[in-house]
């Protein structure tokens, strides 16, 4: 029988770049048949997704992941290549180590503790893993919902490997995320001689009070589960690059992350309002990324809270910061959706790696909230 830390080595060595999964389901798969799983592969496009269920009852726990790694960057400023495990002062260090093969390890070997010990359990439990998470995730986890919605089949519980301690392990846990939609505005005016202000629109003028405003509005106060929401300025651009041009245009980038205060409608319709007092010559185009979603208290955030508590004796954080995950597709069909593993820090960095009793802490307590919703 494998270790977390065997299992975690055996999946870093396999370059799973997104959307290639390099064999790393494959393993988890096998693993998975002898403790029996039913193995499903959902693939869509150019991407490989396997669904994995033990029982055929509900409540249905499942775990959800990626097998896909962002790329290495420039590999020799690496201490140890980065497809090579290589272990260090009690640490695993590998491209995909915190996030997030050391958690589906863990996963595994939670389930095969959890199984060997409770073999009859209650409901069932499953894995659905994507290969597209880091990319487009646009053929991943939002697919296999889709099509598991079709045929009826529902989740109860999930718990997301993504890596979410911040100092140490299991300090904090993602019970939501907030929404994030992207705005794309083109305020016009009339390009000319800056000697002959009579004949120019300024469009950089008529932006300034559009900025103070937009800058220090308050969009919200936030609620019990979200902090206030966010508006930030990401580009602007305008001017010719000479000194006696007046530009035609203006071009503005920037992004708001909401609370569940907030609908998308509302953020257009408040962010148009401003605007139009200032100008009626412009284009505004929105991108919404995600909608907000949150697991409030009950009996995932309890079954969570009541084993790290046994794990490592502290009460994390239930917290809705940081970017988006997939989360955000399996929480709209009523999941309760908790994101828990290991320390973040150096996640999509170079030397990215994973502490080893971490791994084992994180397999634990991934057992142990098993045991807290199906005995
Ligand atoms: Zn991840």
């Amino acid at each position: 029988m494998s270790t977390t830390l065997e299992l975690t080595q055996a999946l870093l060595k396999k370059i799973s770049l997104t959307p290639d999964d390099a064999g790393c389901m494959d393993l988890m798969a096998e693993y998975l048949q002898q403790r029996g799983f039913v193995i499903e592969w959902m693939n869509f496009g150019d991407t490989k997704n396997m669904w994995a269920r033990r029982g055929t009852t509900a409540p249905v726990f499942a775990f959800a992941g990626h097998t896909d790694i962002v790329p290495t960057g420039p590999v020799d400023e690496w201490d140890s290549p980065p497809f090579e495990p290589t272990i260090k002062a009690g640490h695993i260090y590998g491209r995909g180590a915190a996030d997030m093969k050391g958690s589906l390890a863990a996963m595994l070997t939670a389930c095969d503790g959890f199984i060997t010990q409770y073999d009859n359990h209650a409901g069932s439990i499953a894995f659905l893993i994507t290969s597209d998470e880091e990319g487009p995730a646009t053929n991943g986890t939002v697919k296999v919902m889709e099509a598991l919605d079709a045929r009826g089949e529902k989740i109860d519980y999930c718990i997301v490997g993504e890596p979410t301690s911040h100092k140490s392990f299991g300090d904090m846990v993602r019970v939501g995320r907030r929404g994030s939609i992207n705005g794309y505005l083109t305020l016009n005016g009339k390009q000319g001689h800056v000697a002959y202000p009579e004949l120019v629109e300024n469009p950089i003028h008529a932006f300034a009070p559009i900025l103070s405003i937009i800058t220090t509005e308050r969009w919200d106060e936030g609620n019990d589960y979200f902090p206030p929401t966010s508006f930030q300025i990401s580009n602007i651009n305008a001017g010719t690059g000479v000194e006696n041009v007046v530009p035609g245009e203006l071009k503005l980038v920037f992004n708001l992350r909401f609370s569940s205060e907030l609908t998308p409608e509302i953020i257009k319709s408040r962010i148009t309002h401003i605007i139009d007092q200032q100008s009626d010559n412009y284009e505004l185009v929105w991108k919404l990324s995600g909608l907000p979603f949150i697991t409030e208290r009950g009996e995932l955030t309890n079954a969570v809270e009541k084993a790290l508590l046994d794990v490592t004796g502290k009460t994390p954080i239930l917290s809705t910061g940081g970017g988006t995950s997939d989360g955000r597709f399996i929480a709209p069909y009523g999941t309760q959706v908790i994101e828990l593993g290991p320390i973040n820090e150096t996640i999509h960095k170079i030397n990215e790696c994973v502490s080893i009793a971490d791994l084992d802490a994180l397999s634990l307590t991934y057992k142990k909230i098993l045991s807290n919703i199906l005995l």
